[in-house]
């Protein structure tokens, strides 16, 4: 049994980009309540999440982005990235609560042992380092591992993305790091259009990434083997120090933004999985956040099977 944190805070449910948009604050507070109702949070460590200082959104965002949005936060008028992707009020501090609840998970993690998991949005792995898109605006992953990277020291660092959709931003941020190795599971062809399985990084960074693009359809035992057969030895080879997810739940079968037919108890086989990964490779070291998920009772459940498989992992 591992002692598992969930960093949360109220706050992140301020931003509304409208109720017509599928990231709502429905999705973090169904699964909050989800959590409630079975007893999760009497078992997890819950934890608040303080927003974090801008310098640490300067590592992997231009001041121009990170300026952009707080100027709304000020009092300038709502502003439309494109049509996905609305700047509000709410969202400078929802956002800078999302990355700097991240960082507290990895500096727990890293210090006290155990896991955590980042029940925070709007999600972050689309973000770029100059550009918000598709319901991101800072990259909290992106962050996160800049910050076991630059100020905690560490070599490698893994990230691992299964949410539906490529991780655009994140695999930008990193293509020429020869220190965070990052590898996406995604349906293709599909939103944002990157990931293909050419896109190795460049540079440095040549050999960091690795993409598996799939088709839509894909079912538990298809997912589990791609898991087992393409990232496992990849990330094995790399021999990460920290390992990351964006954890996506948006491939579930129910979900309306993707094609995938993962259920809930599929997203509990790949979390043992990384579970156990992390356990052989870097002391049990893991940390997860929230990305997609926008059936509000899928996404819930599938929380739910998460946070049951980080506390069933092998502590240590
Ligand atoms: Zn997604």
């Amino acid at each position: 049994m591992s002692l598992t944190r969930v960093y949360y805070h109220p706050d992140v449910l301020d931003h509304d980009a409208g109720p017509w948009h599928p990231e709502r604050p429905d999705r973090v507070s169904r699964a909050w309540r989800h959590l409630q109702t079975t007893g999760l949070t009497d078992r997890i460590c819950q934890m608040e999440s303080l927003p974090a200082p801008q310098e640490a959104i300067e590592t992997s965002h231009t001041v121009r982005l990170i300026d952009d949005v707080r100027r709304v936060a000020e009092g300038e008028a709502q502003a439309m990235v494109d049509p996905d992707t609305v700047i509000t009020p709410a969202t400078w501090r929802a956002a800078l609560l999302g990355s700097g609840g991240a960082i507290q998970a990895c500096d727990a993690v890293l210090d006290e042992g155990g896991n955590a998991f980042c029940l925070h949005r709007p999600p972050g792995h689309h973000a770029e380092r100059d550009r918000a898109m598709g319901f991101c605006f800072f990259n909290h992953i992106a962050v996160a591992a800049r910050h076991l990277v630059k100020t905690r020291g560490l070599e490698r660092v893994a990230i691992v993305d299964w949410d539906v959709h490529h991780g655009n931003g994140t695999q930008h941020t990193f293509d020429e790091s020869p220190n965070v190795f990052f590898c996406s599971i995604h349906q293709s062809p599909h939103y944002p259009g990157t990931g293909a399985a050419v896109e190795r990084g460049t540079g440095a960074g040549e050999g960091t990434t690795l993409n598996v693009p799939v088709m839509g359809g894909q079912t538990d035992d298809d997912s589990l083997r791609i898991m087992q057969q393409s990232v496992g030895p990849a990330l094995e080879t790399f021999g990460p120090q920290f390992i990351l997810v964006s954890a996506g739940f948006d491939a579930h079968a129910a979900d309306p933004l993707g094609d995938m037919r993962i259920s809930t108890a599929g997203f509990r086989q790949l979390t043992d999985l990384i579970c156990e990964w992390a356990h052989q490779w870097c002391d049990g070291r893991c940390v997860s956040l929230l990305e997609g998920g926008y059936d509000l009772e899928a996404t819930s459940a599938s929380i739910g099977a998460h946070l049951e498989g980080l506390l069933a992992a092998p502590s240590g």
